[in-house]
């Protein structure tokens, strides 16, 4: 696929200057430098559950390597052990929030190209077995037209494992921390698959409260492990 023009802000494309050009060479470029360059990649270190960077925490809610949202959900019987490993590409900025909000609100799909080359990449050092991406409402399929984490990992090259199925509404958000841990599953699955491990492919880790819902229904159903990588964390 060959794209002449910045897919977020339509200024032309110079052959081999685009962002993924910095990644891997046989890519095509979906995005140019200018853009790239508002992305914050996630780097330095990292909390080891959630991979939220540990310099933006305060030092006195960090316990080995682990920020204090991390350790409260291990604290939690319920919880504990449900979610390995959260993996995040970028840092939910201002433009990112801009270009994800373009492609999940606005419908531009072909944004889900420019992330991709991120998500091969991120993809080599992750073990997995299957990839399964969070499923929305049949209700919110209908408005937007695609479920933005299935169209991630087709537009990264991988087969979507639809293992998931939602049961409610998706807006979680607007509750607090208590309710969304209390809140009734949200999602279901039919399948069993014993031992496997699984990857989650989410747009965002905000709380972590959806992933987490996703990978304790996966874990019942007899999943080995559950880890999960979100193109932003919040
Ligand atoms: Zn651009
Ligand atoms: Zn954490």
């Amino acid at each position: 696929m060959i794209i002449e023009h910045c897919l977020v802000c339509f200024s032309e494309l110079m052959p081999q200057m685009g962002w993924t050009a910095l990644f891997s060479k046989e890519e095509s470029n979906f995005m140019c430098t200018e853009c790239y360059t508002k992305f914050e990649k996630i780097e330095g270190v990292t909390c080891q559950t959630c991979d939220r960077p540990l310099a933006r925490v305060e030092p006195q809610y960090i316990v080995d390597n682990r920020c204090l949202d991390c350790i409260r959900w291990e604290a939690d019987d319920q919880w504990a052990g449900t979610l390995e490993r959260n993996y995040s590409l970028i840092q939910y900025n201002d433009f990112a929030q801009e270009v994800i909000a373009q492609y999940k609100y606005r419908g531009d799909y072909m944004l889900a190209y420019i992330f991709a080359p991120l998500i091969k990449q991120k993809l080599r050092s992750i073990p997995f077995d299957t990839i399964v991406p969070i499923p929305l409402s049949e209700k919110r399929l209908y408005e937007r037209g695609f479920n933005q984490s299935e169209a991630l990992i087709a537009a990264s090259g991988y087969q979507p494992n639809n293992l998931l199925t939602r049961t409610h509404s998706e807006k979680q958000s607007k509750k607090s921390r208590t309710e969304r841990i209390h809140l009734r599953q949200v999602f279901q699955t039919k399948i069993n698959i014993p031992n496997k491990k699984i990857l989650l492919i989410d747009d965002i880790y905000t709380t972590g409260s959806t992933i987490r819902h996703a990978a304790k229904v996966l874990k019942d159903a007899g999943a080995g492990s559950i880890a999960s990588l979100t193109i932003a964390r919040g």
